[in-house]
């Protein structure tokens, strides 16, 4: 899939939450990526702007395409700019499948494409940096899936959380997901009849948005993957119906704003 990375629609968004920027693009059964700078970590890599080149490690969530399109664009413009190898983290299920595009790749370059690969199982850990951990848990999707955590390491104090594609299940009640700082989810599906497709789908509803703002301590919960056919101030008004007032500051939309309208 040619990606053109000058459409507007391919330049990340960028929030400023306090104590943390993230950059992202996300649009459902299209392109995920979430890049958080102040981390040293991008979730998924659906595609690859000039600027998540600079990431070390890259964490996917699951390997729909929408999600890993241009993870062999990031290793390779990395290995061509003289940076050191890729790291990826995956869930433990995919990692023999992404081996194999590595070695398709060896084939079709005649030489190594340097990468660090760590396959992770639910509450394994790698580091980050110097003084960030990332922790994996289970999510439910419709493949082999892994849900992030970003946590201090010197105090285990969780700073962000990262599902990936995920429908409704006991990884919110988690309390280092709960107590995350930050909450970056998915919500797919807004319309009232479209709950079972959510279901059917392992996404989550927007009536699930509702009941993840009374079950978790996060002061910002990002919603990500929404539909293409979705306007942003469709969705906007959908969610400022649903969600009671007291929690309507803790949303943002990671989303693209329509032509005219600027992002908030
Ligand atoms: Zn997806
Ligand atoms: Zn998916």
């Amino acid at each position: 899939m040619f990606t053109d990375l000058n459409d507007p629609a391919n330049q990340p968004v960028r929030l400023s939450l306090p104590g943390l920027t993230l950059a992202g693009v996300s649009i459902a059964g299209q392109r995920t990526m979430v890049y958080a700078p102040d981390h040293d970590v991008c979730f998924d890599i659906g595609l690859c702007p000039a600027a998540v080149l600079n990431c070390p490690t890259v964490a996917i969530s699951h390997g729909h395409l929408d999600h890993t399109n241009a993870l062999l664009y990031y290793l390779w413009q990395r290995h061509m700019q003289h940076m050191t190898p890729g790291c990826v983290v995956c869930p433990h299920e995919i990692g023999p499948a992404i081996r194999r595009m590595m070695d398709a790749c060896l084939e079709l370059e005649d030489r190594p494409l340097p990468y660090v690969l760590t396959p992770l199982k639910p509450d394994q850990s790698t580091p980050l940096n110097e003084t960030l951990t990332l922790r994996a848990f289970a999510t439910r999707h419709t493949v082999a899936s892994l849900g992030y955590l970003v946590v201090n390491t010197a105090d285990q104090k969780p700073l962000l959380a990262y599902t990936g594609d995920t429908s409704w299940g006991p990884h919110f009640q988690r309390p280092d997901v709960r107590d995350a700082q930050v909450l970056v989810t998915e919500c797919t599906f807004f319309e009232s009849a479209h709950r079972r497709a959510a279901l059917a789908s392992g996404h989550l509803h927007l009536t699930d948005i509702v009941s993840l703002l009374d079950l978790v301590n996060a002061r910002t919960v990002v919603l990500t993957h929404l539909s293409r056919r979705l306007p942003i101030e469709r969705a906007r008004r959908m969610l400022n119906r649903v969600i009671p007032a007291r929690h309507r500051d803790r949303v943002r939309l990671l989303s693209h704003p329509t032509p005219g309208e600027a992002e908030t």
